[in-house]
């Protein structure tokens, strides 16, 4: 198996230190607001990486962290704590912002059917580990203490700026204006603060009260959980310039070799060709894709079929034409699980073959969704075929064996349009014409359209998921 090596900018052949586990570390959520599409990408992709890697066989030890703490609204260690700005602003402590926010995470990531991290870490309970990481780096003669926190000193680890290859010279020379002048180098980041009195979160520390930088956290918890070396770190490319550049430079100076063996970075979703961004209103989430009636797996399929380290640009038209695609896929799932023709054996082994070379290749979903697609559009209907796009479908997640429930008939119909259905029945029983007709209208400008058949009505609707749903109502003897 083949992954992209940010480290090396190249795809380099992948071999974890343990043989037959791997160990994972993802950067999580800042649990202040709610997780925006882009964010989900990030998630897509780290989950698309556990398929493959249990595909080829191995056994995962994954770590993802939920940051309920120490993430500043601005990157220079400045500003307010994200979690204690939300909190402030609607009314509430910074613990329940995080359980509000934590729990709609885990129900998106649910609906897009994403499997859960073996272990989810939140940052708040390991904070004692933190402080010992940063004694640690002062001990060490990393760490120095300024009027606010303590801060990492980046000319005493002389790699700082391997992953994202910055001309630590060049910065200097053009730096902006430095907001902190008690910091010895621009770049210097805190890894611990001290809290004001008023501060909410805050806890004892050799250096009073205060509370852990951000980037502390995700060295401290992938150790706690993953030992000092572990094989792969996940995120989105956001991360590269400072937020993994600082936790390389945390973990190497502290155990004085590489924690991390592969990192891996999903490129960004775009919104209209842009960034997404509050004040354009297109921060769209998952709740906003599903109040427009479409599919999460419709969006998990739209992120499957870019490559993860491709820029994505999101449209509405896109997402609806990924909801089409998924429909028609089901169909011909549908079709092959009824199919009695028989295929030739060797046929399919070739595009199971081709299809685990194409995810092994630093995960080609695209190819791997062509090949599926192949399979689908065979003229001859096969339960082999069937068979296979299941298996096929560890990897990709879109629920085909499910394909039923979300087409065929008989889904569950609103009990107030099922009794109007039965009026209209009665109705036309009684040629009461009139009475029936407006019945159908008023239930189609609702999106229900009725189908007269011998014995009642065939209702079709869309669903909440966004997938069409079809329900008979018999006339009642
Ligand atoms: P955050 O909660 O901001 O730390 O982000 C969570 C994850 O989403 C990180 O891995 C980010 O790199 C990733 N991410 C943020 N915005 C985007 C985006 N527009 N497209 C893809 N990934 C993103
Ligand atoms: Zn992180």
């Amino acid at each position: 198996m083949k992954v992209f090596n940010t480290l090396s900018r190249q795809k380099e052949e992948f071999v974890p230190i343990n043989p037959g586990e791997v160990r994972i570390y993802s950067c999580g959520p800042t649990v202040y607001n709610h997780a925006h599409i882009g964010n989900m990408r990030a998630y897509v992709f780290m989950d698309t990486l556990r398929r493959v890697l249990k595909f080829n066989g191995y056994k995962l030890k994954h770590v993802m962290n939920i940051t309920d703490v120490g993430h500043l609204t601005s990157d220079a260690d400045e500003g307010e704590d994200k979690m204690v700005k939300t909190a402030r602003e609607q009314k509430k402590t910074p613990w329940e912002i995080a359980e509000y926010y934590t729990a709609i995470f885990f129900k998106d990531i649910e609906e897009l059917n994403i499997e859960k991290p073996e272990i989810i870490a939140k940052a708040t309970d390991h904070i004692n580990e933190m402080i010992e990481f940063v004694k640690g780096l002062c001990d060490k003669g990393y760490g120095y203490e300024t009027s606010d926190g303590i801060y990492f000193d980046i000319s005493k680890f002389k790699d700082y700026g391997k992953l994202s290859k910055i001309d630590l010279e060049g910065q200097k020379a053009g730096a902006r204006v430095e907001v902190n002048p008690e910091k010895r180098n621009p770049l210097d980041f805190a890894l611990w603060k001290k809290a004001p009195r008023e501060h909410i979160m805050q806890w004892p520390s050799p250096w009073g009260m205060g509370y852990p930088g951000w980037h502390i956290e995700c060295s401290t918890m992938a150790r706690k959980y993953l030992g000092d070396t572990f094989d792969i770190h996940t995120g989105g490319v956001d991360h590269i310039p400072i937020h993994h550049e600082n936790e390389i430079a945390q973990s190497e100076a502290l155990l004085g070799k590489p924690a991390v063996r592969y990192w891996m970075h999903n490129e960004f979703l775009l919104v209209d060709n842009g960034k997404m961004s509050k004040s354009l209103g297109n921060t769209y989430t998952i709740d906003d894709i599903k109040a427009r009636g479409f599919s999460p797996l419709a969006f998990r399929y739209m992120c499957l079929n870019a490559n993860y380290r491709s820029k994505l640009n999101f449209t509405w038209g896109g997402l609806q034409a990924a909801q089409t695609a998924l429909e028609r896929l089901y169909e011909a799932v549908l079709q092959h699980r009824e199919g009695t023709e028989k295929v030739d054996p060797a046929e399919l082994e070739n595009a199971m073959k081709e299809f685990s070379e194409a995810i092994s290749d630093d995960l080609n979903i695209p190819k791997a969704l062509g090949i599926m697609w192949n399979l689908a559009k065979y003229p001859k209907k096969s339960r082999e075929i069937y068979e296979t796009l299941i298996t096929m479908d560890s990897i990709t997640g879109l629920k085909l064996a499910e394909a039923e429930k979300k087409t065929k008939s008989d889904d569950e119909l609103d009990a107030e349009v099922k009794s109007l259905v039965l009026q209209r029945l009665e109705a036309r029983k009684e040629k009461n014409w009139k009475l029936a007709d407006e019945i159908r209208d008023g239930l189609k400008q609702r999106g229900y359209t009725l189908e007269d058949k011998p014995g009642g009505t065939g209702v079709v609707w869309k669903g909440a998921d966004g997938f069409e749903k079809k329900a008979f109502v018999p006339a009642e003897k």
